[in-house]
């Protein structure tokens, strides 16, 4: 779960990492009422989205007074950035900013490790930074045993090439990023920019944070970080439905069982489609059982999705046999009515097959389409998929 600035710049300062004030307005009044509250003479009206490039896209701007505050957050609020329509604002105590540097802390699967990376050459350049002059941006592995320690900051700030006295002041802002990373169960904290003010503090100016939902157990107050409202509506019903589902971008909707089927399942349909200029619309493992309720719920949130046009069901039948599935799939059709208006492809392997394929057989649905193989099935939903766009 990816969090907004604000919520991160809580974080940061429950973990003690150095930030300015900030207050949450979702509407130009309430803004105003925030800059009078914080009382710096410049306050910088900050859209709060979860994407990138805030500050190039113009959802960060700075105002010398409430009333100034008041008239930038009715600029922001409702501008879309990246797909995102900003509904809230956070006003933040203006900063006289010297430097601009960049920090972040990752989980590196790839090296089964993390990765901190710095640089002095911070702010909203970071990413042509990194692809351009590479060596600019200091890569460190950290072992998630030992964390950023005393030595490890060291390490790090030097790998960056800051100054000494700079150096001194940074480092131990890393210990405390590192304390968040580690008690919040973070999978990436990233501050950029981390500023030196003109006083010669070091504070952190805009943050993001990823936590690990599957630690949510040891963390009951990160329930109050989930915010339904940006959440999509698909995923949120499929939650309510106890679905394992991952809305993607595009027009074929999947269904199957078992995490790697489905997996494999987007795979095949991704090649397929690019005939077709068709890409899967979503992940959904129906798990285990695939009973009829379970395949209709399933069902029921994919239509949902206007840009499904054609869906496959991939199933494999092992405890559950093709049967009870295909069952399953006469019984949703059914249950959906005409609330069923999308064409499916069906493949079935697997425990009692044939009976699985007759009963779809016999049961003759319009829509319905059956498929031998999980290749010949892709084919065919693309094809189906790209007709019905
Ligand atoms: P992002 O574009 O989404 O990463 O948003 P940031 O919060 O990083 O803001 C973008 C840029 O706005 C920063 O790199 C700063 O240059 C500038 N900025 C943000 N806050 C302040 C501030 O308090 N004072 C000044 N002078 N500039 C700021
Ligand atoms: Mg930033």
């Amino acid at each position: 779960m990816d969090l907004y600035e604000y919520q991160a710049r809580d974080l940061f300062e429950k973990h003690g990492v150095p930030v300015l004030g900030g207050v949450v307005a979702e509407d130009p009044a309430a803004a105003k009422a925030g800059a009078e509250k914080l009382g710096t003479p410049v306050v910088v009206v900050k859209a709060q989205v979860k994407t990138g490039g805030r500050g190039k896209a113009g959802g960060v701007k700075i105002a010398k007074s409430p009333e100034e505050a008041e008239q930038k957050a009715s600029e922001i609020l409702g501008m879309d950035i990246k797909g995102h329509t900003v509904q809230r604002v956070m006003i933040a105590a203006g900063a006289d900013i010297v430097e601009e540097y960049y920090f972040s802390l990752l989980l590196d699967r790839a090296n089964r490790n993390y990765l901190a990376m710095c640089s002095v050459e911070g702010g909203v350049e970071i990413e042509q930074l990194a692809v351009e002059r590479p060596e600019a941006l200091a890569r460190v592995a950290v072992d998630p045993n030992v964390g950023i320690d005393e030595a490890k900051a060291a390490e790090i700030v030097q790998a960056a090439n800051f100054d000494e006295e700079t150096a001194h002041k940074v480092a131990p802002v890393l210990v405390k990023l590192w304390d968040v990373y580690k008690n919040e169960d973070a999978s990436l904290v990233e501050v950029n920019p981390l500023v030196k003010t003109g006083e010669g503090d070091i504070v952190a100016l805009d943050g993001k944070i990823t936590i690990d939902e599957n630690a949510g157990f040891r963390h009951e107050d990160h329930a109050e970080l989930v915010d339904v409202t940006s959440e999509d509506p698909l995923e949120t019903k499929a939650k309510a439905l106890d679905l394992n589902y991952v809305k993607l971008d595009g027009q074929v909707g999947i269904i199957g069982n078992g995490a790697g089927l489905v997996m494999s399942t987007l795979d095949v349909v991704a090649y397929a489609g690019e005939k077709h200029s068709v890409k899967p619309a979503n992940f959904l493992d129906i798990g285990g059982g695939a009973s009829a309720e379970v395949m209709a719920n399933g069902l029921d949130v994919i239509l949902g999705d206007e840009q499904v046009s054609a869906v496959f069901v991939n199933v494999f039948g092992g405890i559950t046999a093709c049967d009870a599935v295909a069952n399953g799939i006469v019984g949703a059709l059914k249950k959906l009515g005409d609330a069923a208006t999308k064409q499916l492809v069906v493949r079935l392997d697997g425990n009692n097959v044939e009976e699985g394929r007759q009963i779809l057989a016999d049961f003759a649905h319009p829509l319905v389409t059956q498929a031998d193989t999980m290749d010949g099935g892709a084919a065919k939903v693309a094809e189906l998929a790209a007709a019905g766009k």
